[in-house]
């Protein structure tokens, strides 16, 4: 059963590691907000880079809450890599929350709502609390009695300050750390020295020690006081918005947190929360850390969906709000209007606009590299030119989704290393747009109408 759990366990880290933007891990920029030519994943796209740094460091002094930013560019040239690339930077104590605009008409609640949840994702509020810590308070620890086996004694140093909150398995916790390495098991005795705190492994085989008896089959182990009780600690937690929300929502209860069903949040709850989380505000228990908020397609929103971005934007808790469209001039959506990238000028207006350019032949020779590696393929370098070729008549992604082809075709002629001849027939196998398209003009008639 526990073998099962693993590789379960396993197969899931290998899915989520060769994620399309798995090998994205920061924006590859210098202290001084350099881009390097090749750093945490990310090649090329220079002057983008750079303009994201800067934003970058805009969020981090919190002088960008409220604006927004527009990757524009054509399809494949890293607009969302480079949004991953600021999300990886910002860390974890920062929200980051991501949607594409086509997910907005495809849940079960209004588009506004799953909006407004998205913007809550994207609010963090740190709580400050403060908690009682006892120093040198008594700790009794019951151990089994131990089975009988040898092994050596193990020591380590260890001070231990029990809070209220913490059980025994803390304090067991924080022995296995004490002594290293070595972990505890059931069976085994330790004990605790009054005087100076060390701990000792006596490991099973003090089982059969007389001295085992005399301490009697459930060993307390105690630690002296060394002063008096302490009042201290101050306990930061970071939550969303968007969690309090579904926490306090009567209807969902908190476990929708897990399964993301969270259905609609009603506005007084949000209300509640809203004025709740300004009196935390107001008595120094809590701050707001606005997060980014990454809108992909954003071309698919409506004129609907612009109007609340406009208005939720002027909230003083809004995160920064990050879009990326491959579109030019085109329909806003819901309207007969064009606009460029299909959002009204009203908002577009308040963008800092980052454009994002194709890559060259030795970008894409670089980018394709990486993601070999990410991908754990290894591959001639006559493969990689070839390969390279793709990307630069087809497009990046296609080149990029032949790599896991090409390593199993390889795989398949008991292969070790790719060759082009994987390549060139996994090439034949999948169509890129190019000749999808070629095809289906040659062939139109035979298709429905
Ligand atoms: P679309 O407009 O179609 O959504 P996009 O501009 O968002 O495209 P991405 O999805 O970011 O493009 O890029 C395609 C693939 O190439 C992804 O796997 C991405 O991680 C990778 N990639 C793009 N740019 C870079 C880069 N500069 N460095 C490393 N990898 C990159």
């Amino acid at each position: 059963m526990a073998e099962i759990k693993l590789s379960e366990s396993r197969d899931l880290t290998r899915i989520e590691r060769i994620g399309a933007h798995s090998h994205i891990r920061g924006l590859g920029l210098d202290s001084a907000l350099e881009p390097r030519a090749v750093s945490e994943g990310m090649v090329g796209q220079a002057s983008a880079r750079k303009a994201a740094g800067v934003i970058l460091q805009m969020i981090k002094e919190g002088k960008i809450a409220g604006r927004a930013v527009l990757l524009a560019g054509q399809p494949g040239t890293g607009k969302t890599a480079i949004a991953m690339g600021i999300a990886k930077s910002l860390g974890q104590e920062t929200p980051f929350a991501m949607l594409a605009g086509s997910e907005l008409f495809s849940l079960e609640m209004s588009k506004t709502e799953a909006l407004m949840q998205a913007f809550r994702k994207a609010i963090g509020v740190r709580i400050k609390e403060e908690t009682e810590v006892i120093e040198g308070e008594v700790v009794e620890i019951q151990i089994d009695r131990p089975a009988a086996s040898g092994a050596a004694s193990k020591t380590g140093k260890l001070t231990l300050k029990t809070t209220e909150m913490e059980t025994v398995y803390d304090l067991g916790a924080k022995m296995i750390e004490a002594l290293g390495k070595e972990k505890i098991q059931s069976g085994d005795v330790i004990a605790i020295d009054k005087a100076s705190g060390k701990i000792t492994k006596l490991g099973r085989s003090f089982a059969r020690s007389r001295d085992y008896d005399a301490m009697g089959p459930q060993t307390k182990f105690v630690q002296c006081p060394d002063g008096e009780l302490q009042k201290r600690k101050e306990v930061v937690h970071s939550v969303t918005l968007h969690e309090i929300d579904v926490i306090n929502s009567r209807t969902q209860g908190f476990l929708a947190l897990f399964t993301g069903d969270t259905g609609e949040i009603r506005t007084e709850v949000r209300e509640q929360i809203d004025t709740k989380v300004a009196e935390w505000r107001e008595e120094g228990k809590a701050e707001i850390v606005p997060g980014v908020l990454f809108i992909d397609e954003v071309h698919m929103l409506d004129i609907e969906c612009f109007s609340f971005l406009n208005r939720a934007l002027e909230n003083e808790m809004a995160p920064i709000l990050v879009v990326a469209t491959n579109r030019g001039i085109t329909n806003i959506r819901g309207t007969n209007y064009k606009s460029p990238h299909g959002i009204p000028i009203d908002l577009l207006d308040r963008l800092l606009i980052i454009s994002t350019q194709p890559y060259t032949e030795d970008e894409i020779h670089k980018i394709l590299g990486i993601r070999c590696q990410e991908e754990d393929v290894e591959m001639s370098e006559d493969a990689k030119v070839l390969l390279t070729k793709i990307g630069v008549e087809a497009s990046l992604r296609y080149a990029i989704q032949l790599i896991t082809a090409a390593a199993l075709a390889c795989q398949k002629r008991k292969g070790k290393l790719v060759e082009m001849e994987d390549i060139s027939r996994v090439y034949q196998l999948f169509l890129d747009l190019k000749r999808s398209t070629q095809y289906l003009m040659e062939y139109q008639n035979q298709y429905m109408f």
